[in-house]
């Protein structure tokens, strides 16, 4: 067992959040969670942990993003922590059943609980379609499981088989139920459900971005008294983001970022980018142009990821690089801009990289380059904000001086695009 002690993990208690010291979790757990860089609860952990860990059903309305699959981790390992049993459950029978609609998103949640339990004893496995079966069943019938991660045709598969026993769950998840129903999937999770003990008998915690009617249906028929939360989707929050589209040269880019990092304006900025090798290269030009900053990308050792990120917030690095991994991870406060360096081809990752800006009631900007290569990224993005937006030209002061001044080769090449 680790020599890690508590008082490693140094968060100061704040007003407005709570800390996940505040919820007597197990130390190898809260080891795992200061591995991960997570300081302060999001609102759906501190409003759904109270009752997931005092074993009431909750009915979550939260999206991807929200911080709900470290929800239901934290409280399904901190139940076999201080539940152990007598003696190992025969292979394939888990303790908990963690239903997804798509493999990327069983994949992500198998991943976050290996990363909650990696100083813990507890076993995850994931079956999903579309991947080798032998390999999975290898896995099941290797050792016990406590976790299974599942997509529900795959499971089906494996409890046909009888790979793969539900008689012993204590505890259900149900994730983006409201997919599941979209995808036609409720048939197969309602076989599922069913070969779990009577919901009297198991803690159900059941998700999903929208509440309609036949998402109301399927909560209550498969909940007892559940404890009901809202979370506010973030596309809420960007009404507190002035959001500004620039149009651009594609190989302009470098160059407006230099500019764009100098203005005063830019107290403190998130600069996303879609790939890793692009944080890496645009940090290194901003560098060399005397602008201090750091990137933040998944290859980067987690040591250092953290460091920079503290540096980031207490306000001694004015600026990040990030990719969407990297980024969803960061939660400060006074963000004052948000630049997409590139317009990010999946439009809930946008509305996740302006969200970190304009938080806690505070108002922030976002820009986002328009060049060429993001033209396409942009319908989707309109589409899912609901609104048309419109690209102006460069305005490098940030609105300081009354022109907009555009200058130079670059202000030539932008005024020919200008209004599409
Ligand atoms: P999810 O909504 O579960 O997909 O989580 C979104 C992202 O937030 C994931 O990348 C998590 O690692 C991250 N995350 C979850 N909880 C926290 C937290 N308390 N602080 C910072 N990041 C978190």
């Amino acid at each position: 067992m680790s020599q890690w002690e508590l008082s490693e993990f140094d968060v100061p208690p704040a007003d407005d959040k709570d800390r996940f010291h505040d919820f007597a979790l197990p130390l190898p757990m809260m080891h795992a969670i200061a591995d991960l860089g997570y300081e302060y609860c999001t609102p759906i952990q501190s409003e759904a942990l109270p009752y997931a860990l005092s074993d009431y059903d909750v009915t979550g309305q939260a999206q991807t993003g929200t911080g709900k699959t470290a929800a239901f981790l934290i409280a399904i390992f901190t139940r076999f922590w201080e539940n152990p049993l007598p003696e190992d459950l025969p292979p394939g029978t888990p303790r908990a059943l963690v239903l997804a609609p798509t493999r990327e998103l069983a994949l992500q949640i198998e991943g976050d609980a290996r990363g909650l339990t990696r100083h813990m004893d507890e076993r995850t496995v994931c079956v999903v379609g579309g991947m080798d079966l032998m390999k999975q069943k290898d896995k099941l019938n290797k050792k016990p499981v406590d976790l299974l991660v599942g997509t529900p045709g795959r499971l089906i598969d494996f409890i046909n088989r009888n790979d793969v026993s539900l008689k012993h769950v204590e505890v259900l998840v149900i994730d983006e139920a409201d997919r599941m129903l979209d995808m036609g999937f409720i048939p197969d999770v309602r076989r599922i459900v069913y070969q779990t003990p009577h919901k009297k008998r198991r803690q159900t915690l059941f998700f999903s971005a929208t509440f309609n009617d036949d998402v109301m249906r399927l909560a209550e028929s498969w909940t007892i008294d559940p404890k009901h939360i809202v979370i506010e989707p973030e596309s809420v929050a960007t009404d507190t983001v002035d959001q500004k589209f620039w149009m651009i040269g594609d190989n302009e880019k470098e160059d407006a970022m230099v500019r764009l990092c100098q203005a005063p304006a830019m107290k403190r900025a998130i600069i996303f980018a879609n790939r890793r090798d692009q944080t890496h290269r645009l940090t290194k030009h901003l560098q060399k142009n005397d602008i201090p900053c750091e990137a933040l990308a998944g290859d980067i050792p987690q040591k250092k990821r953290l460091a920079t990120l503290n540096r980031f917030k207490d306000g001694t690095l004015k600026i990040l690089v990030a990719t969407d991994v990297a980024g969803r991870g960061i939660h400060v406060d006074d963000v004052s801009h948000v630049v997409n360096y590139d317009l990010p081809e999946d439009p809930e990752d946008y509305v996740h990289r302006i969200g970190r800006t304009g938080r806690a009631g505070a108002s922030g900007t976002s820009i986002s380059f328009v060049a060429e290569n993001d033209a396409f990224n942009l319908p989707p993005i309109e589409e899912y904000i609901g609104t048309t937006v419109t690209c102006t030209v460069p305005d490098f002061d940030l609105g300081a001086s009354e022109s907009g001044s555009v200058s130079g080769t670059l202000s030539e090449t932008l005024s020919e695009n200008k209004e599409t």
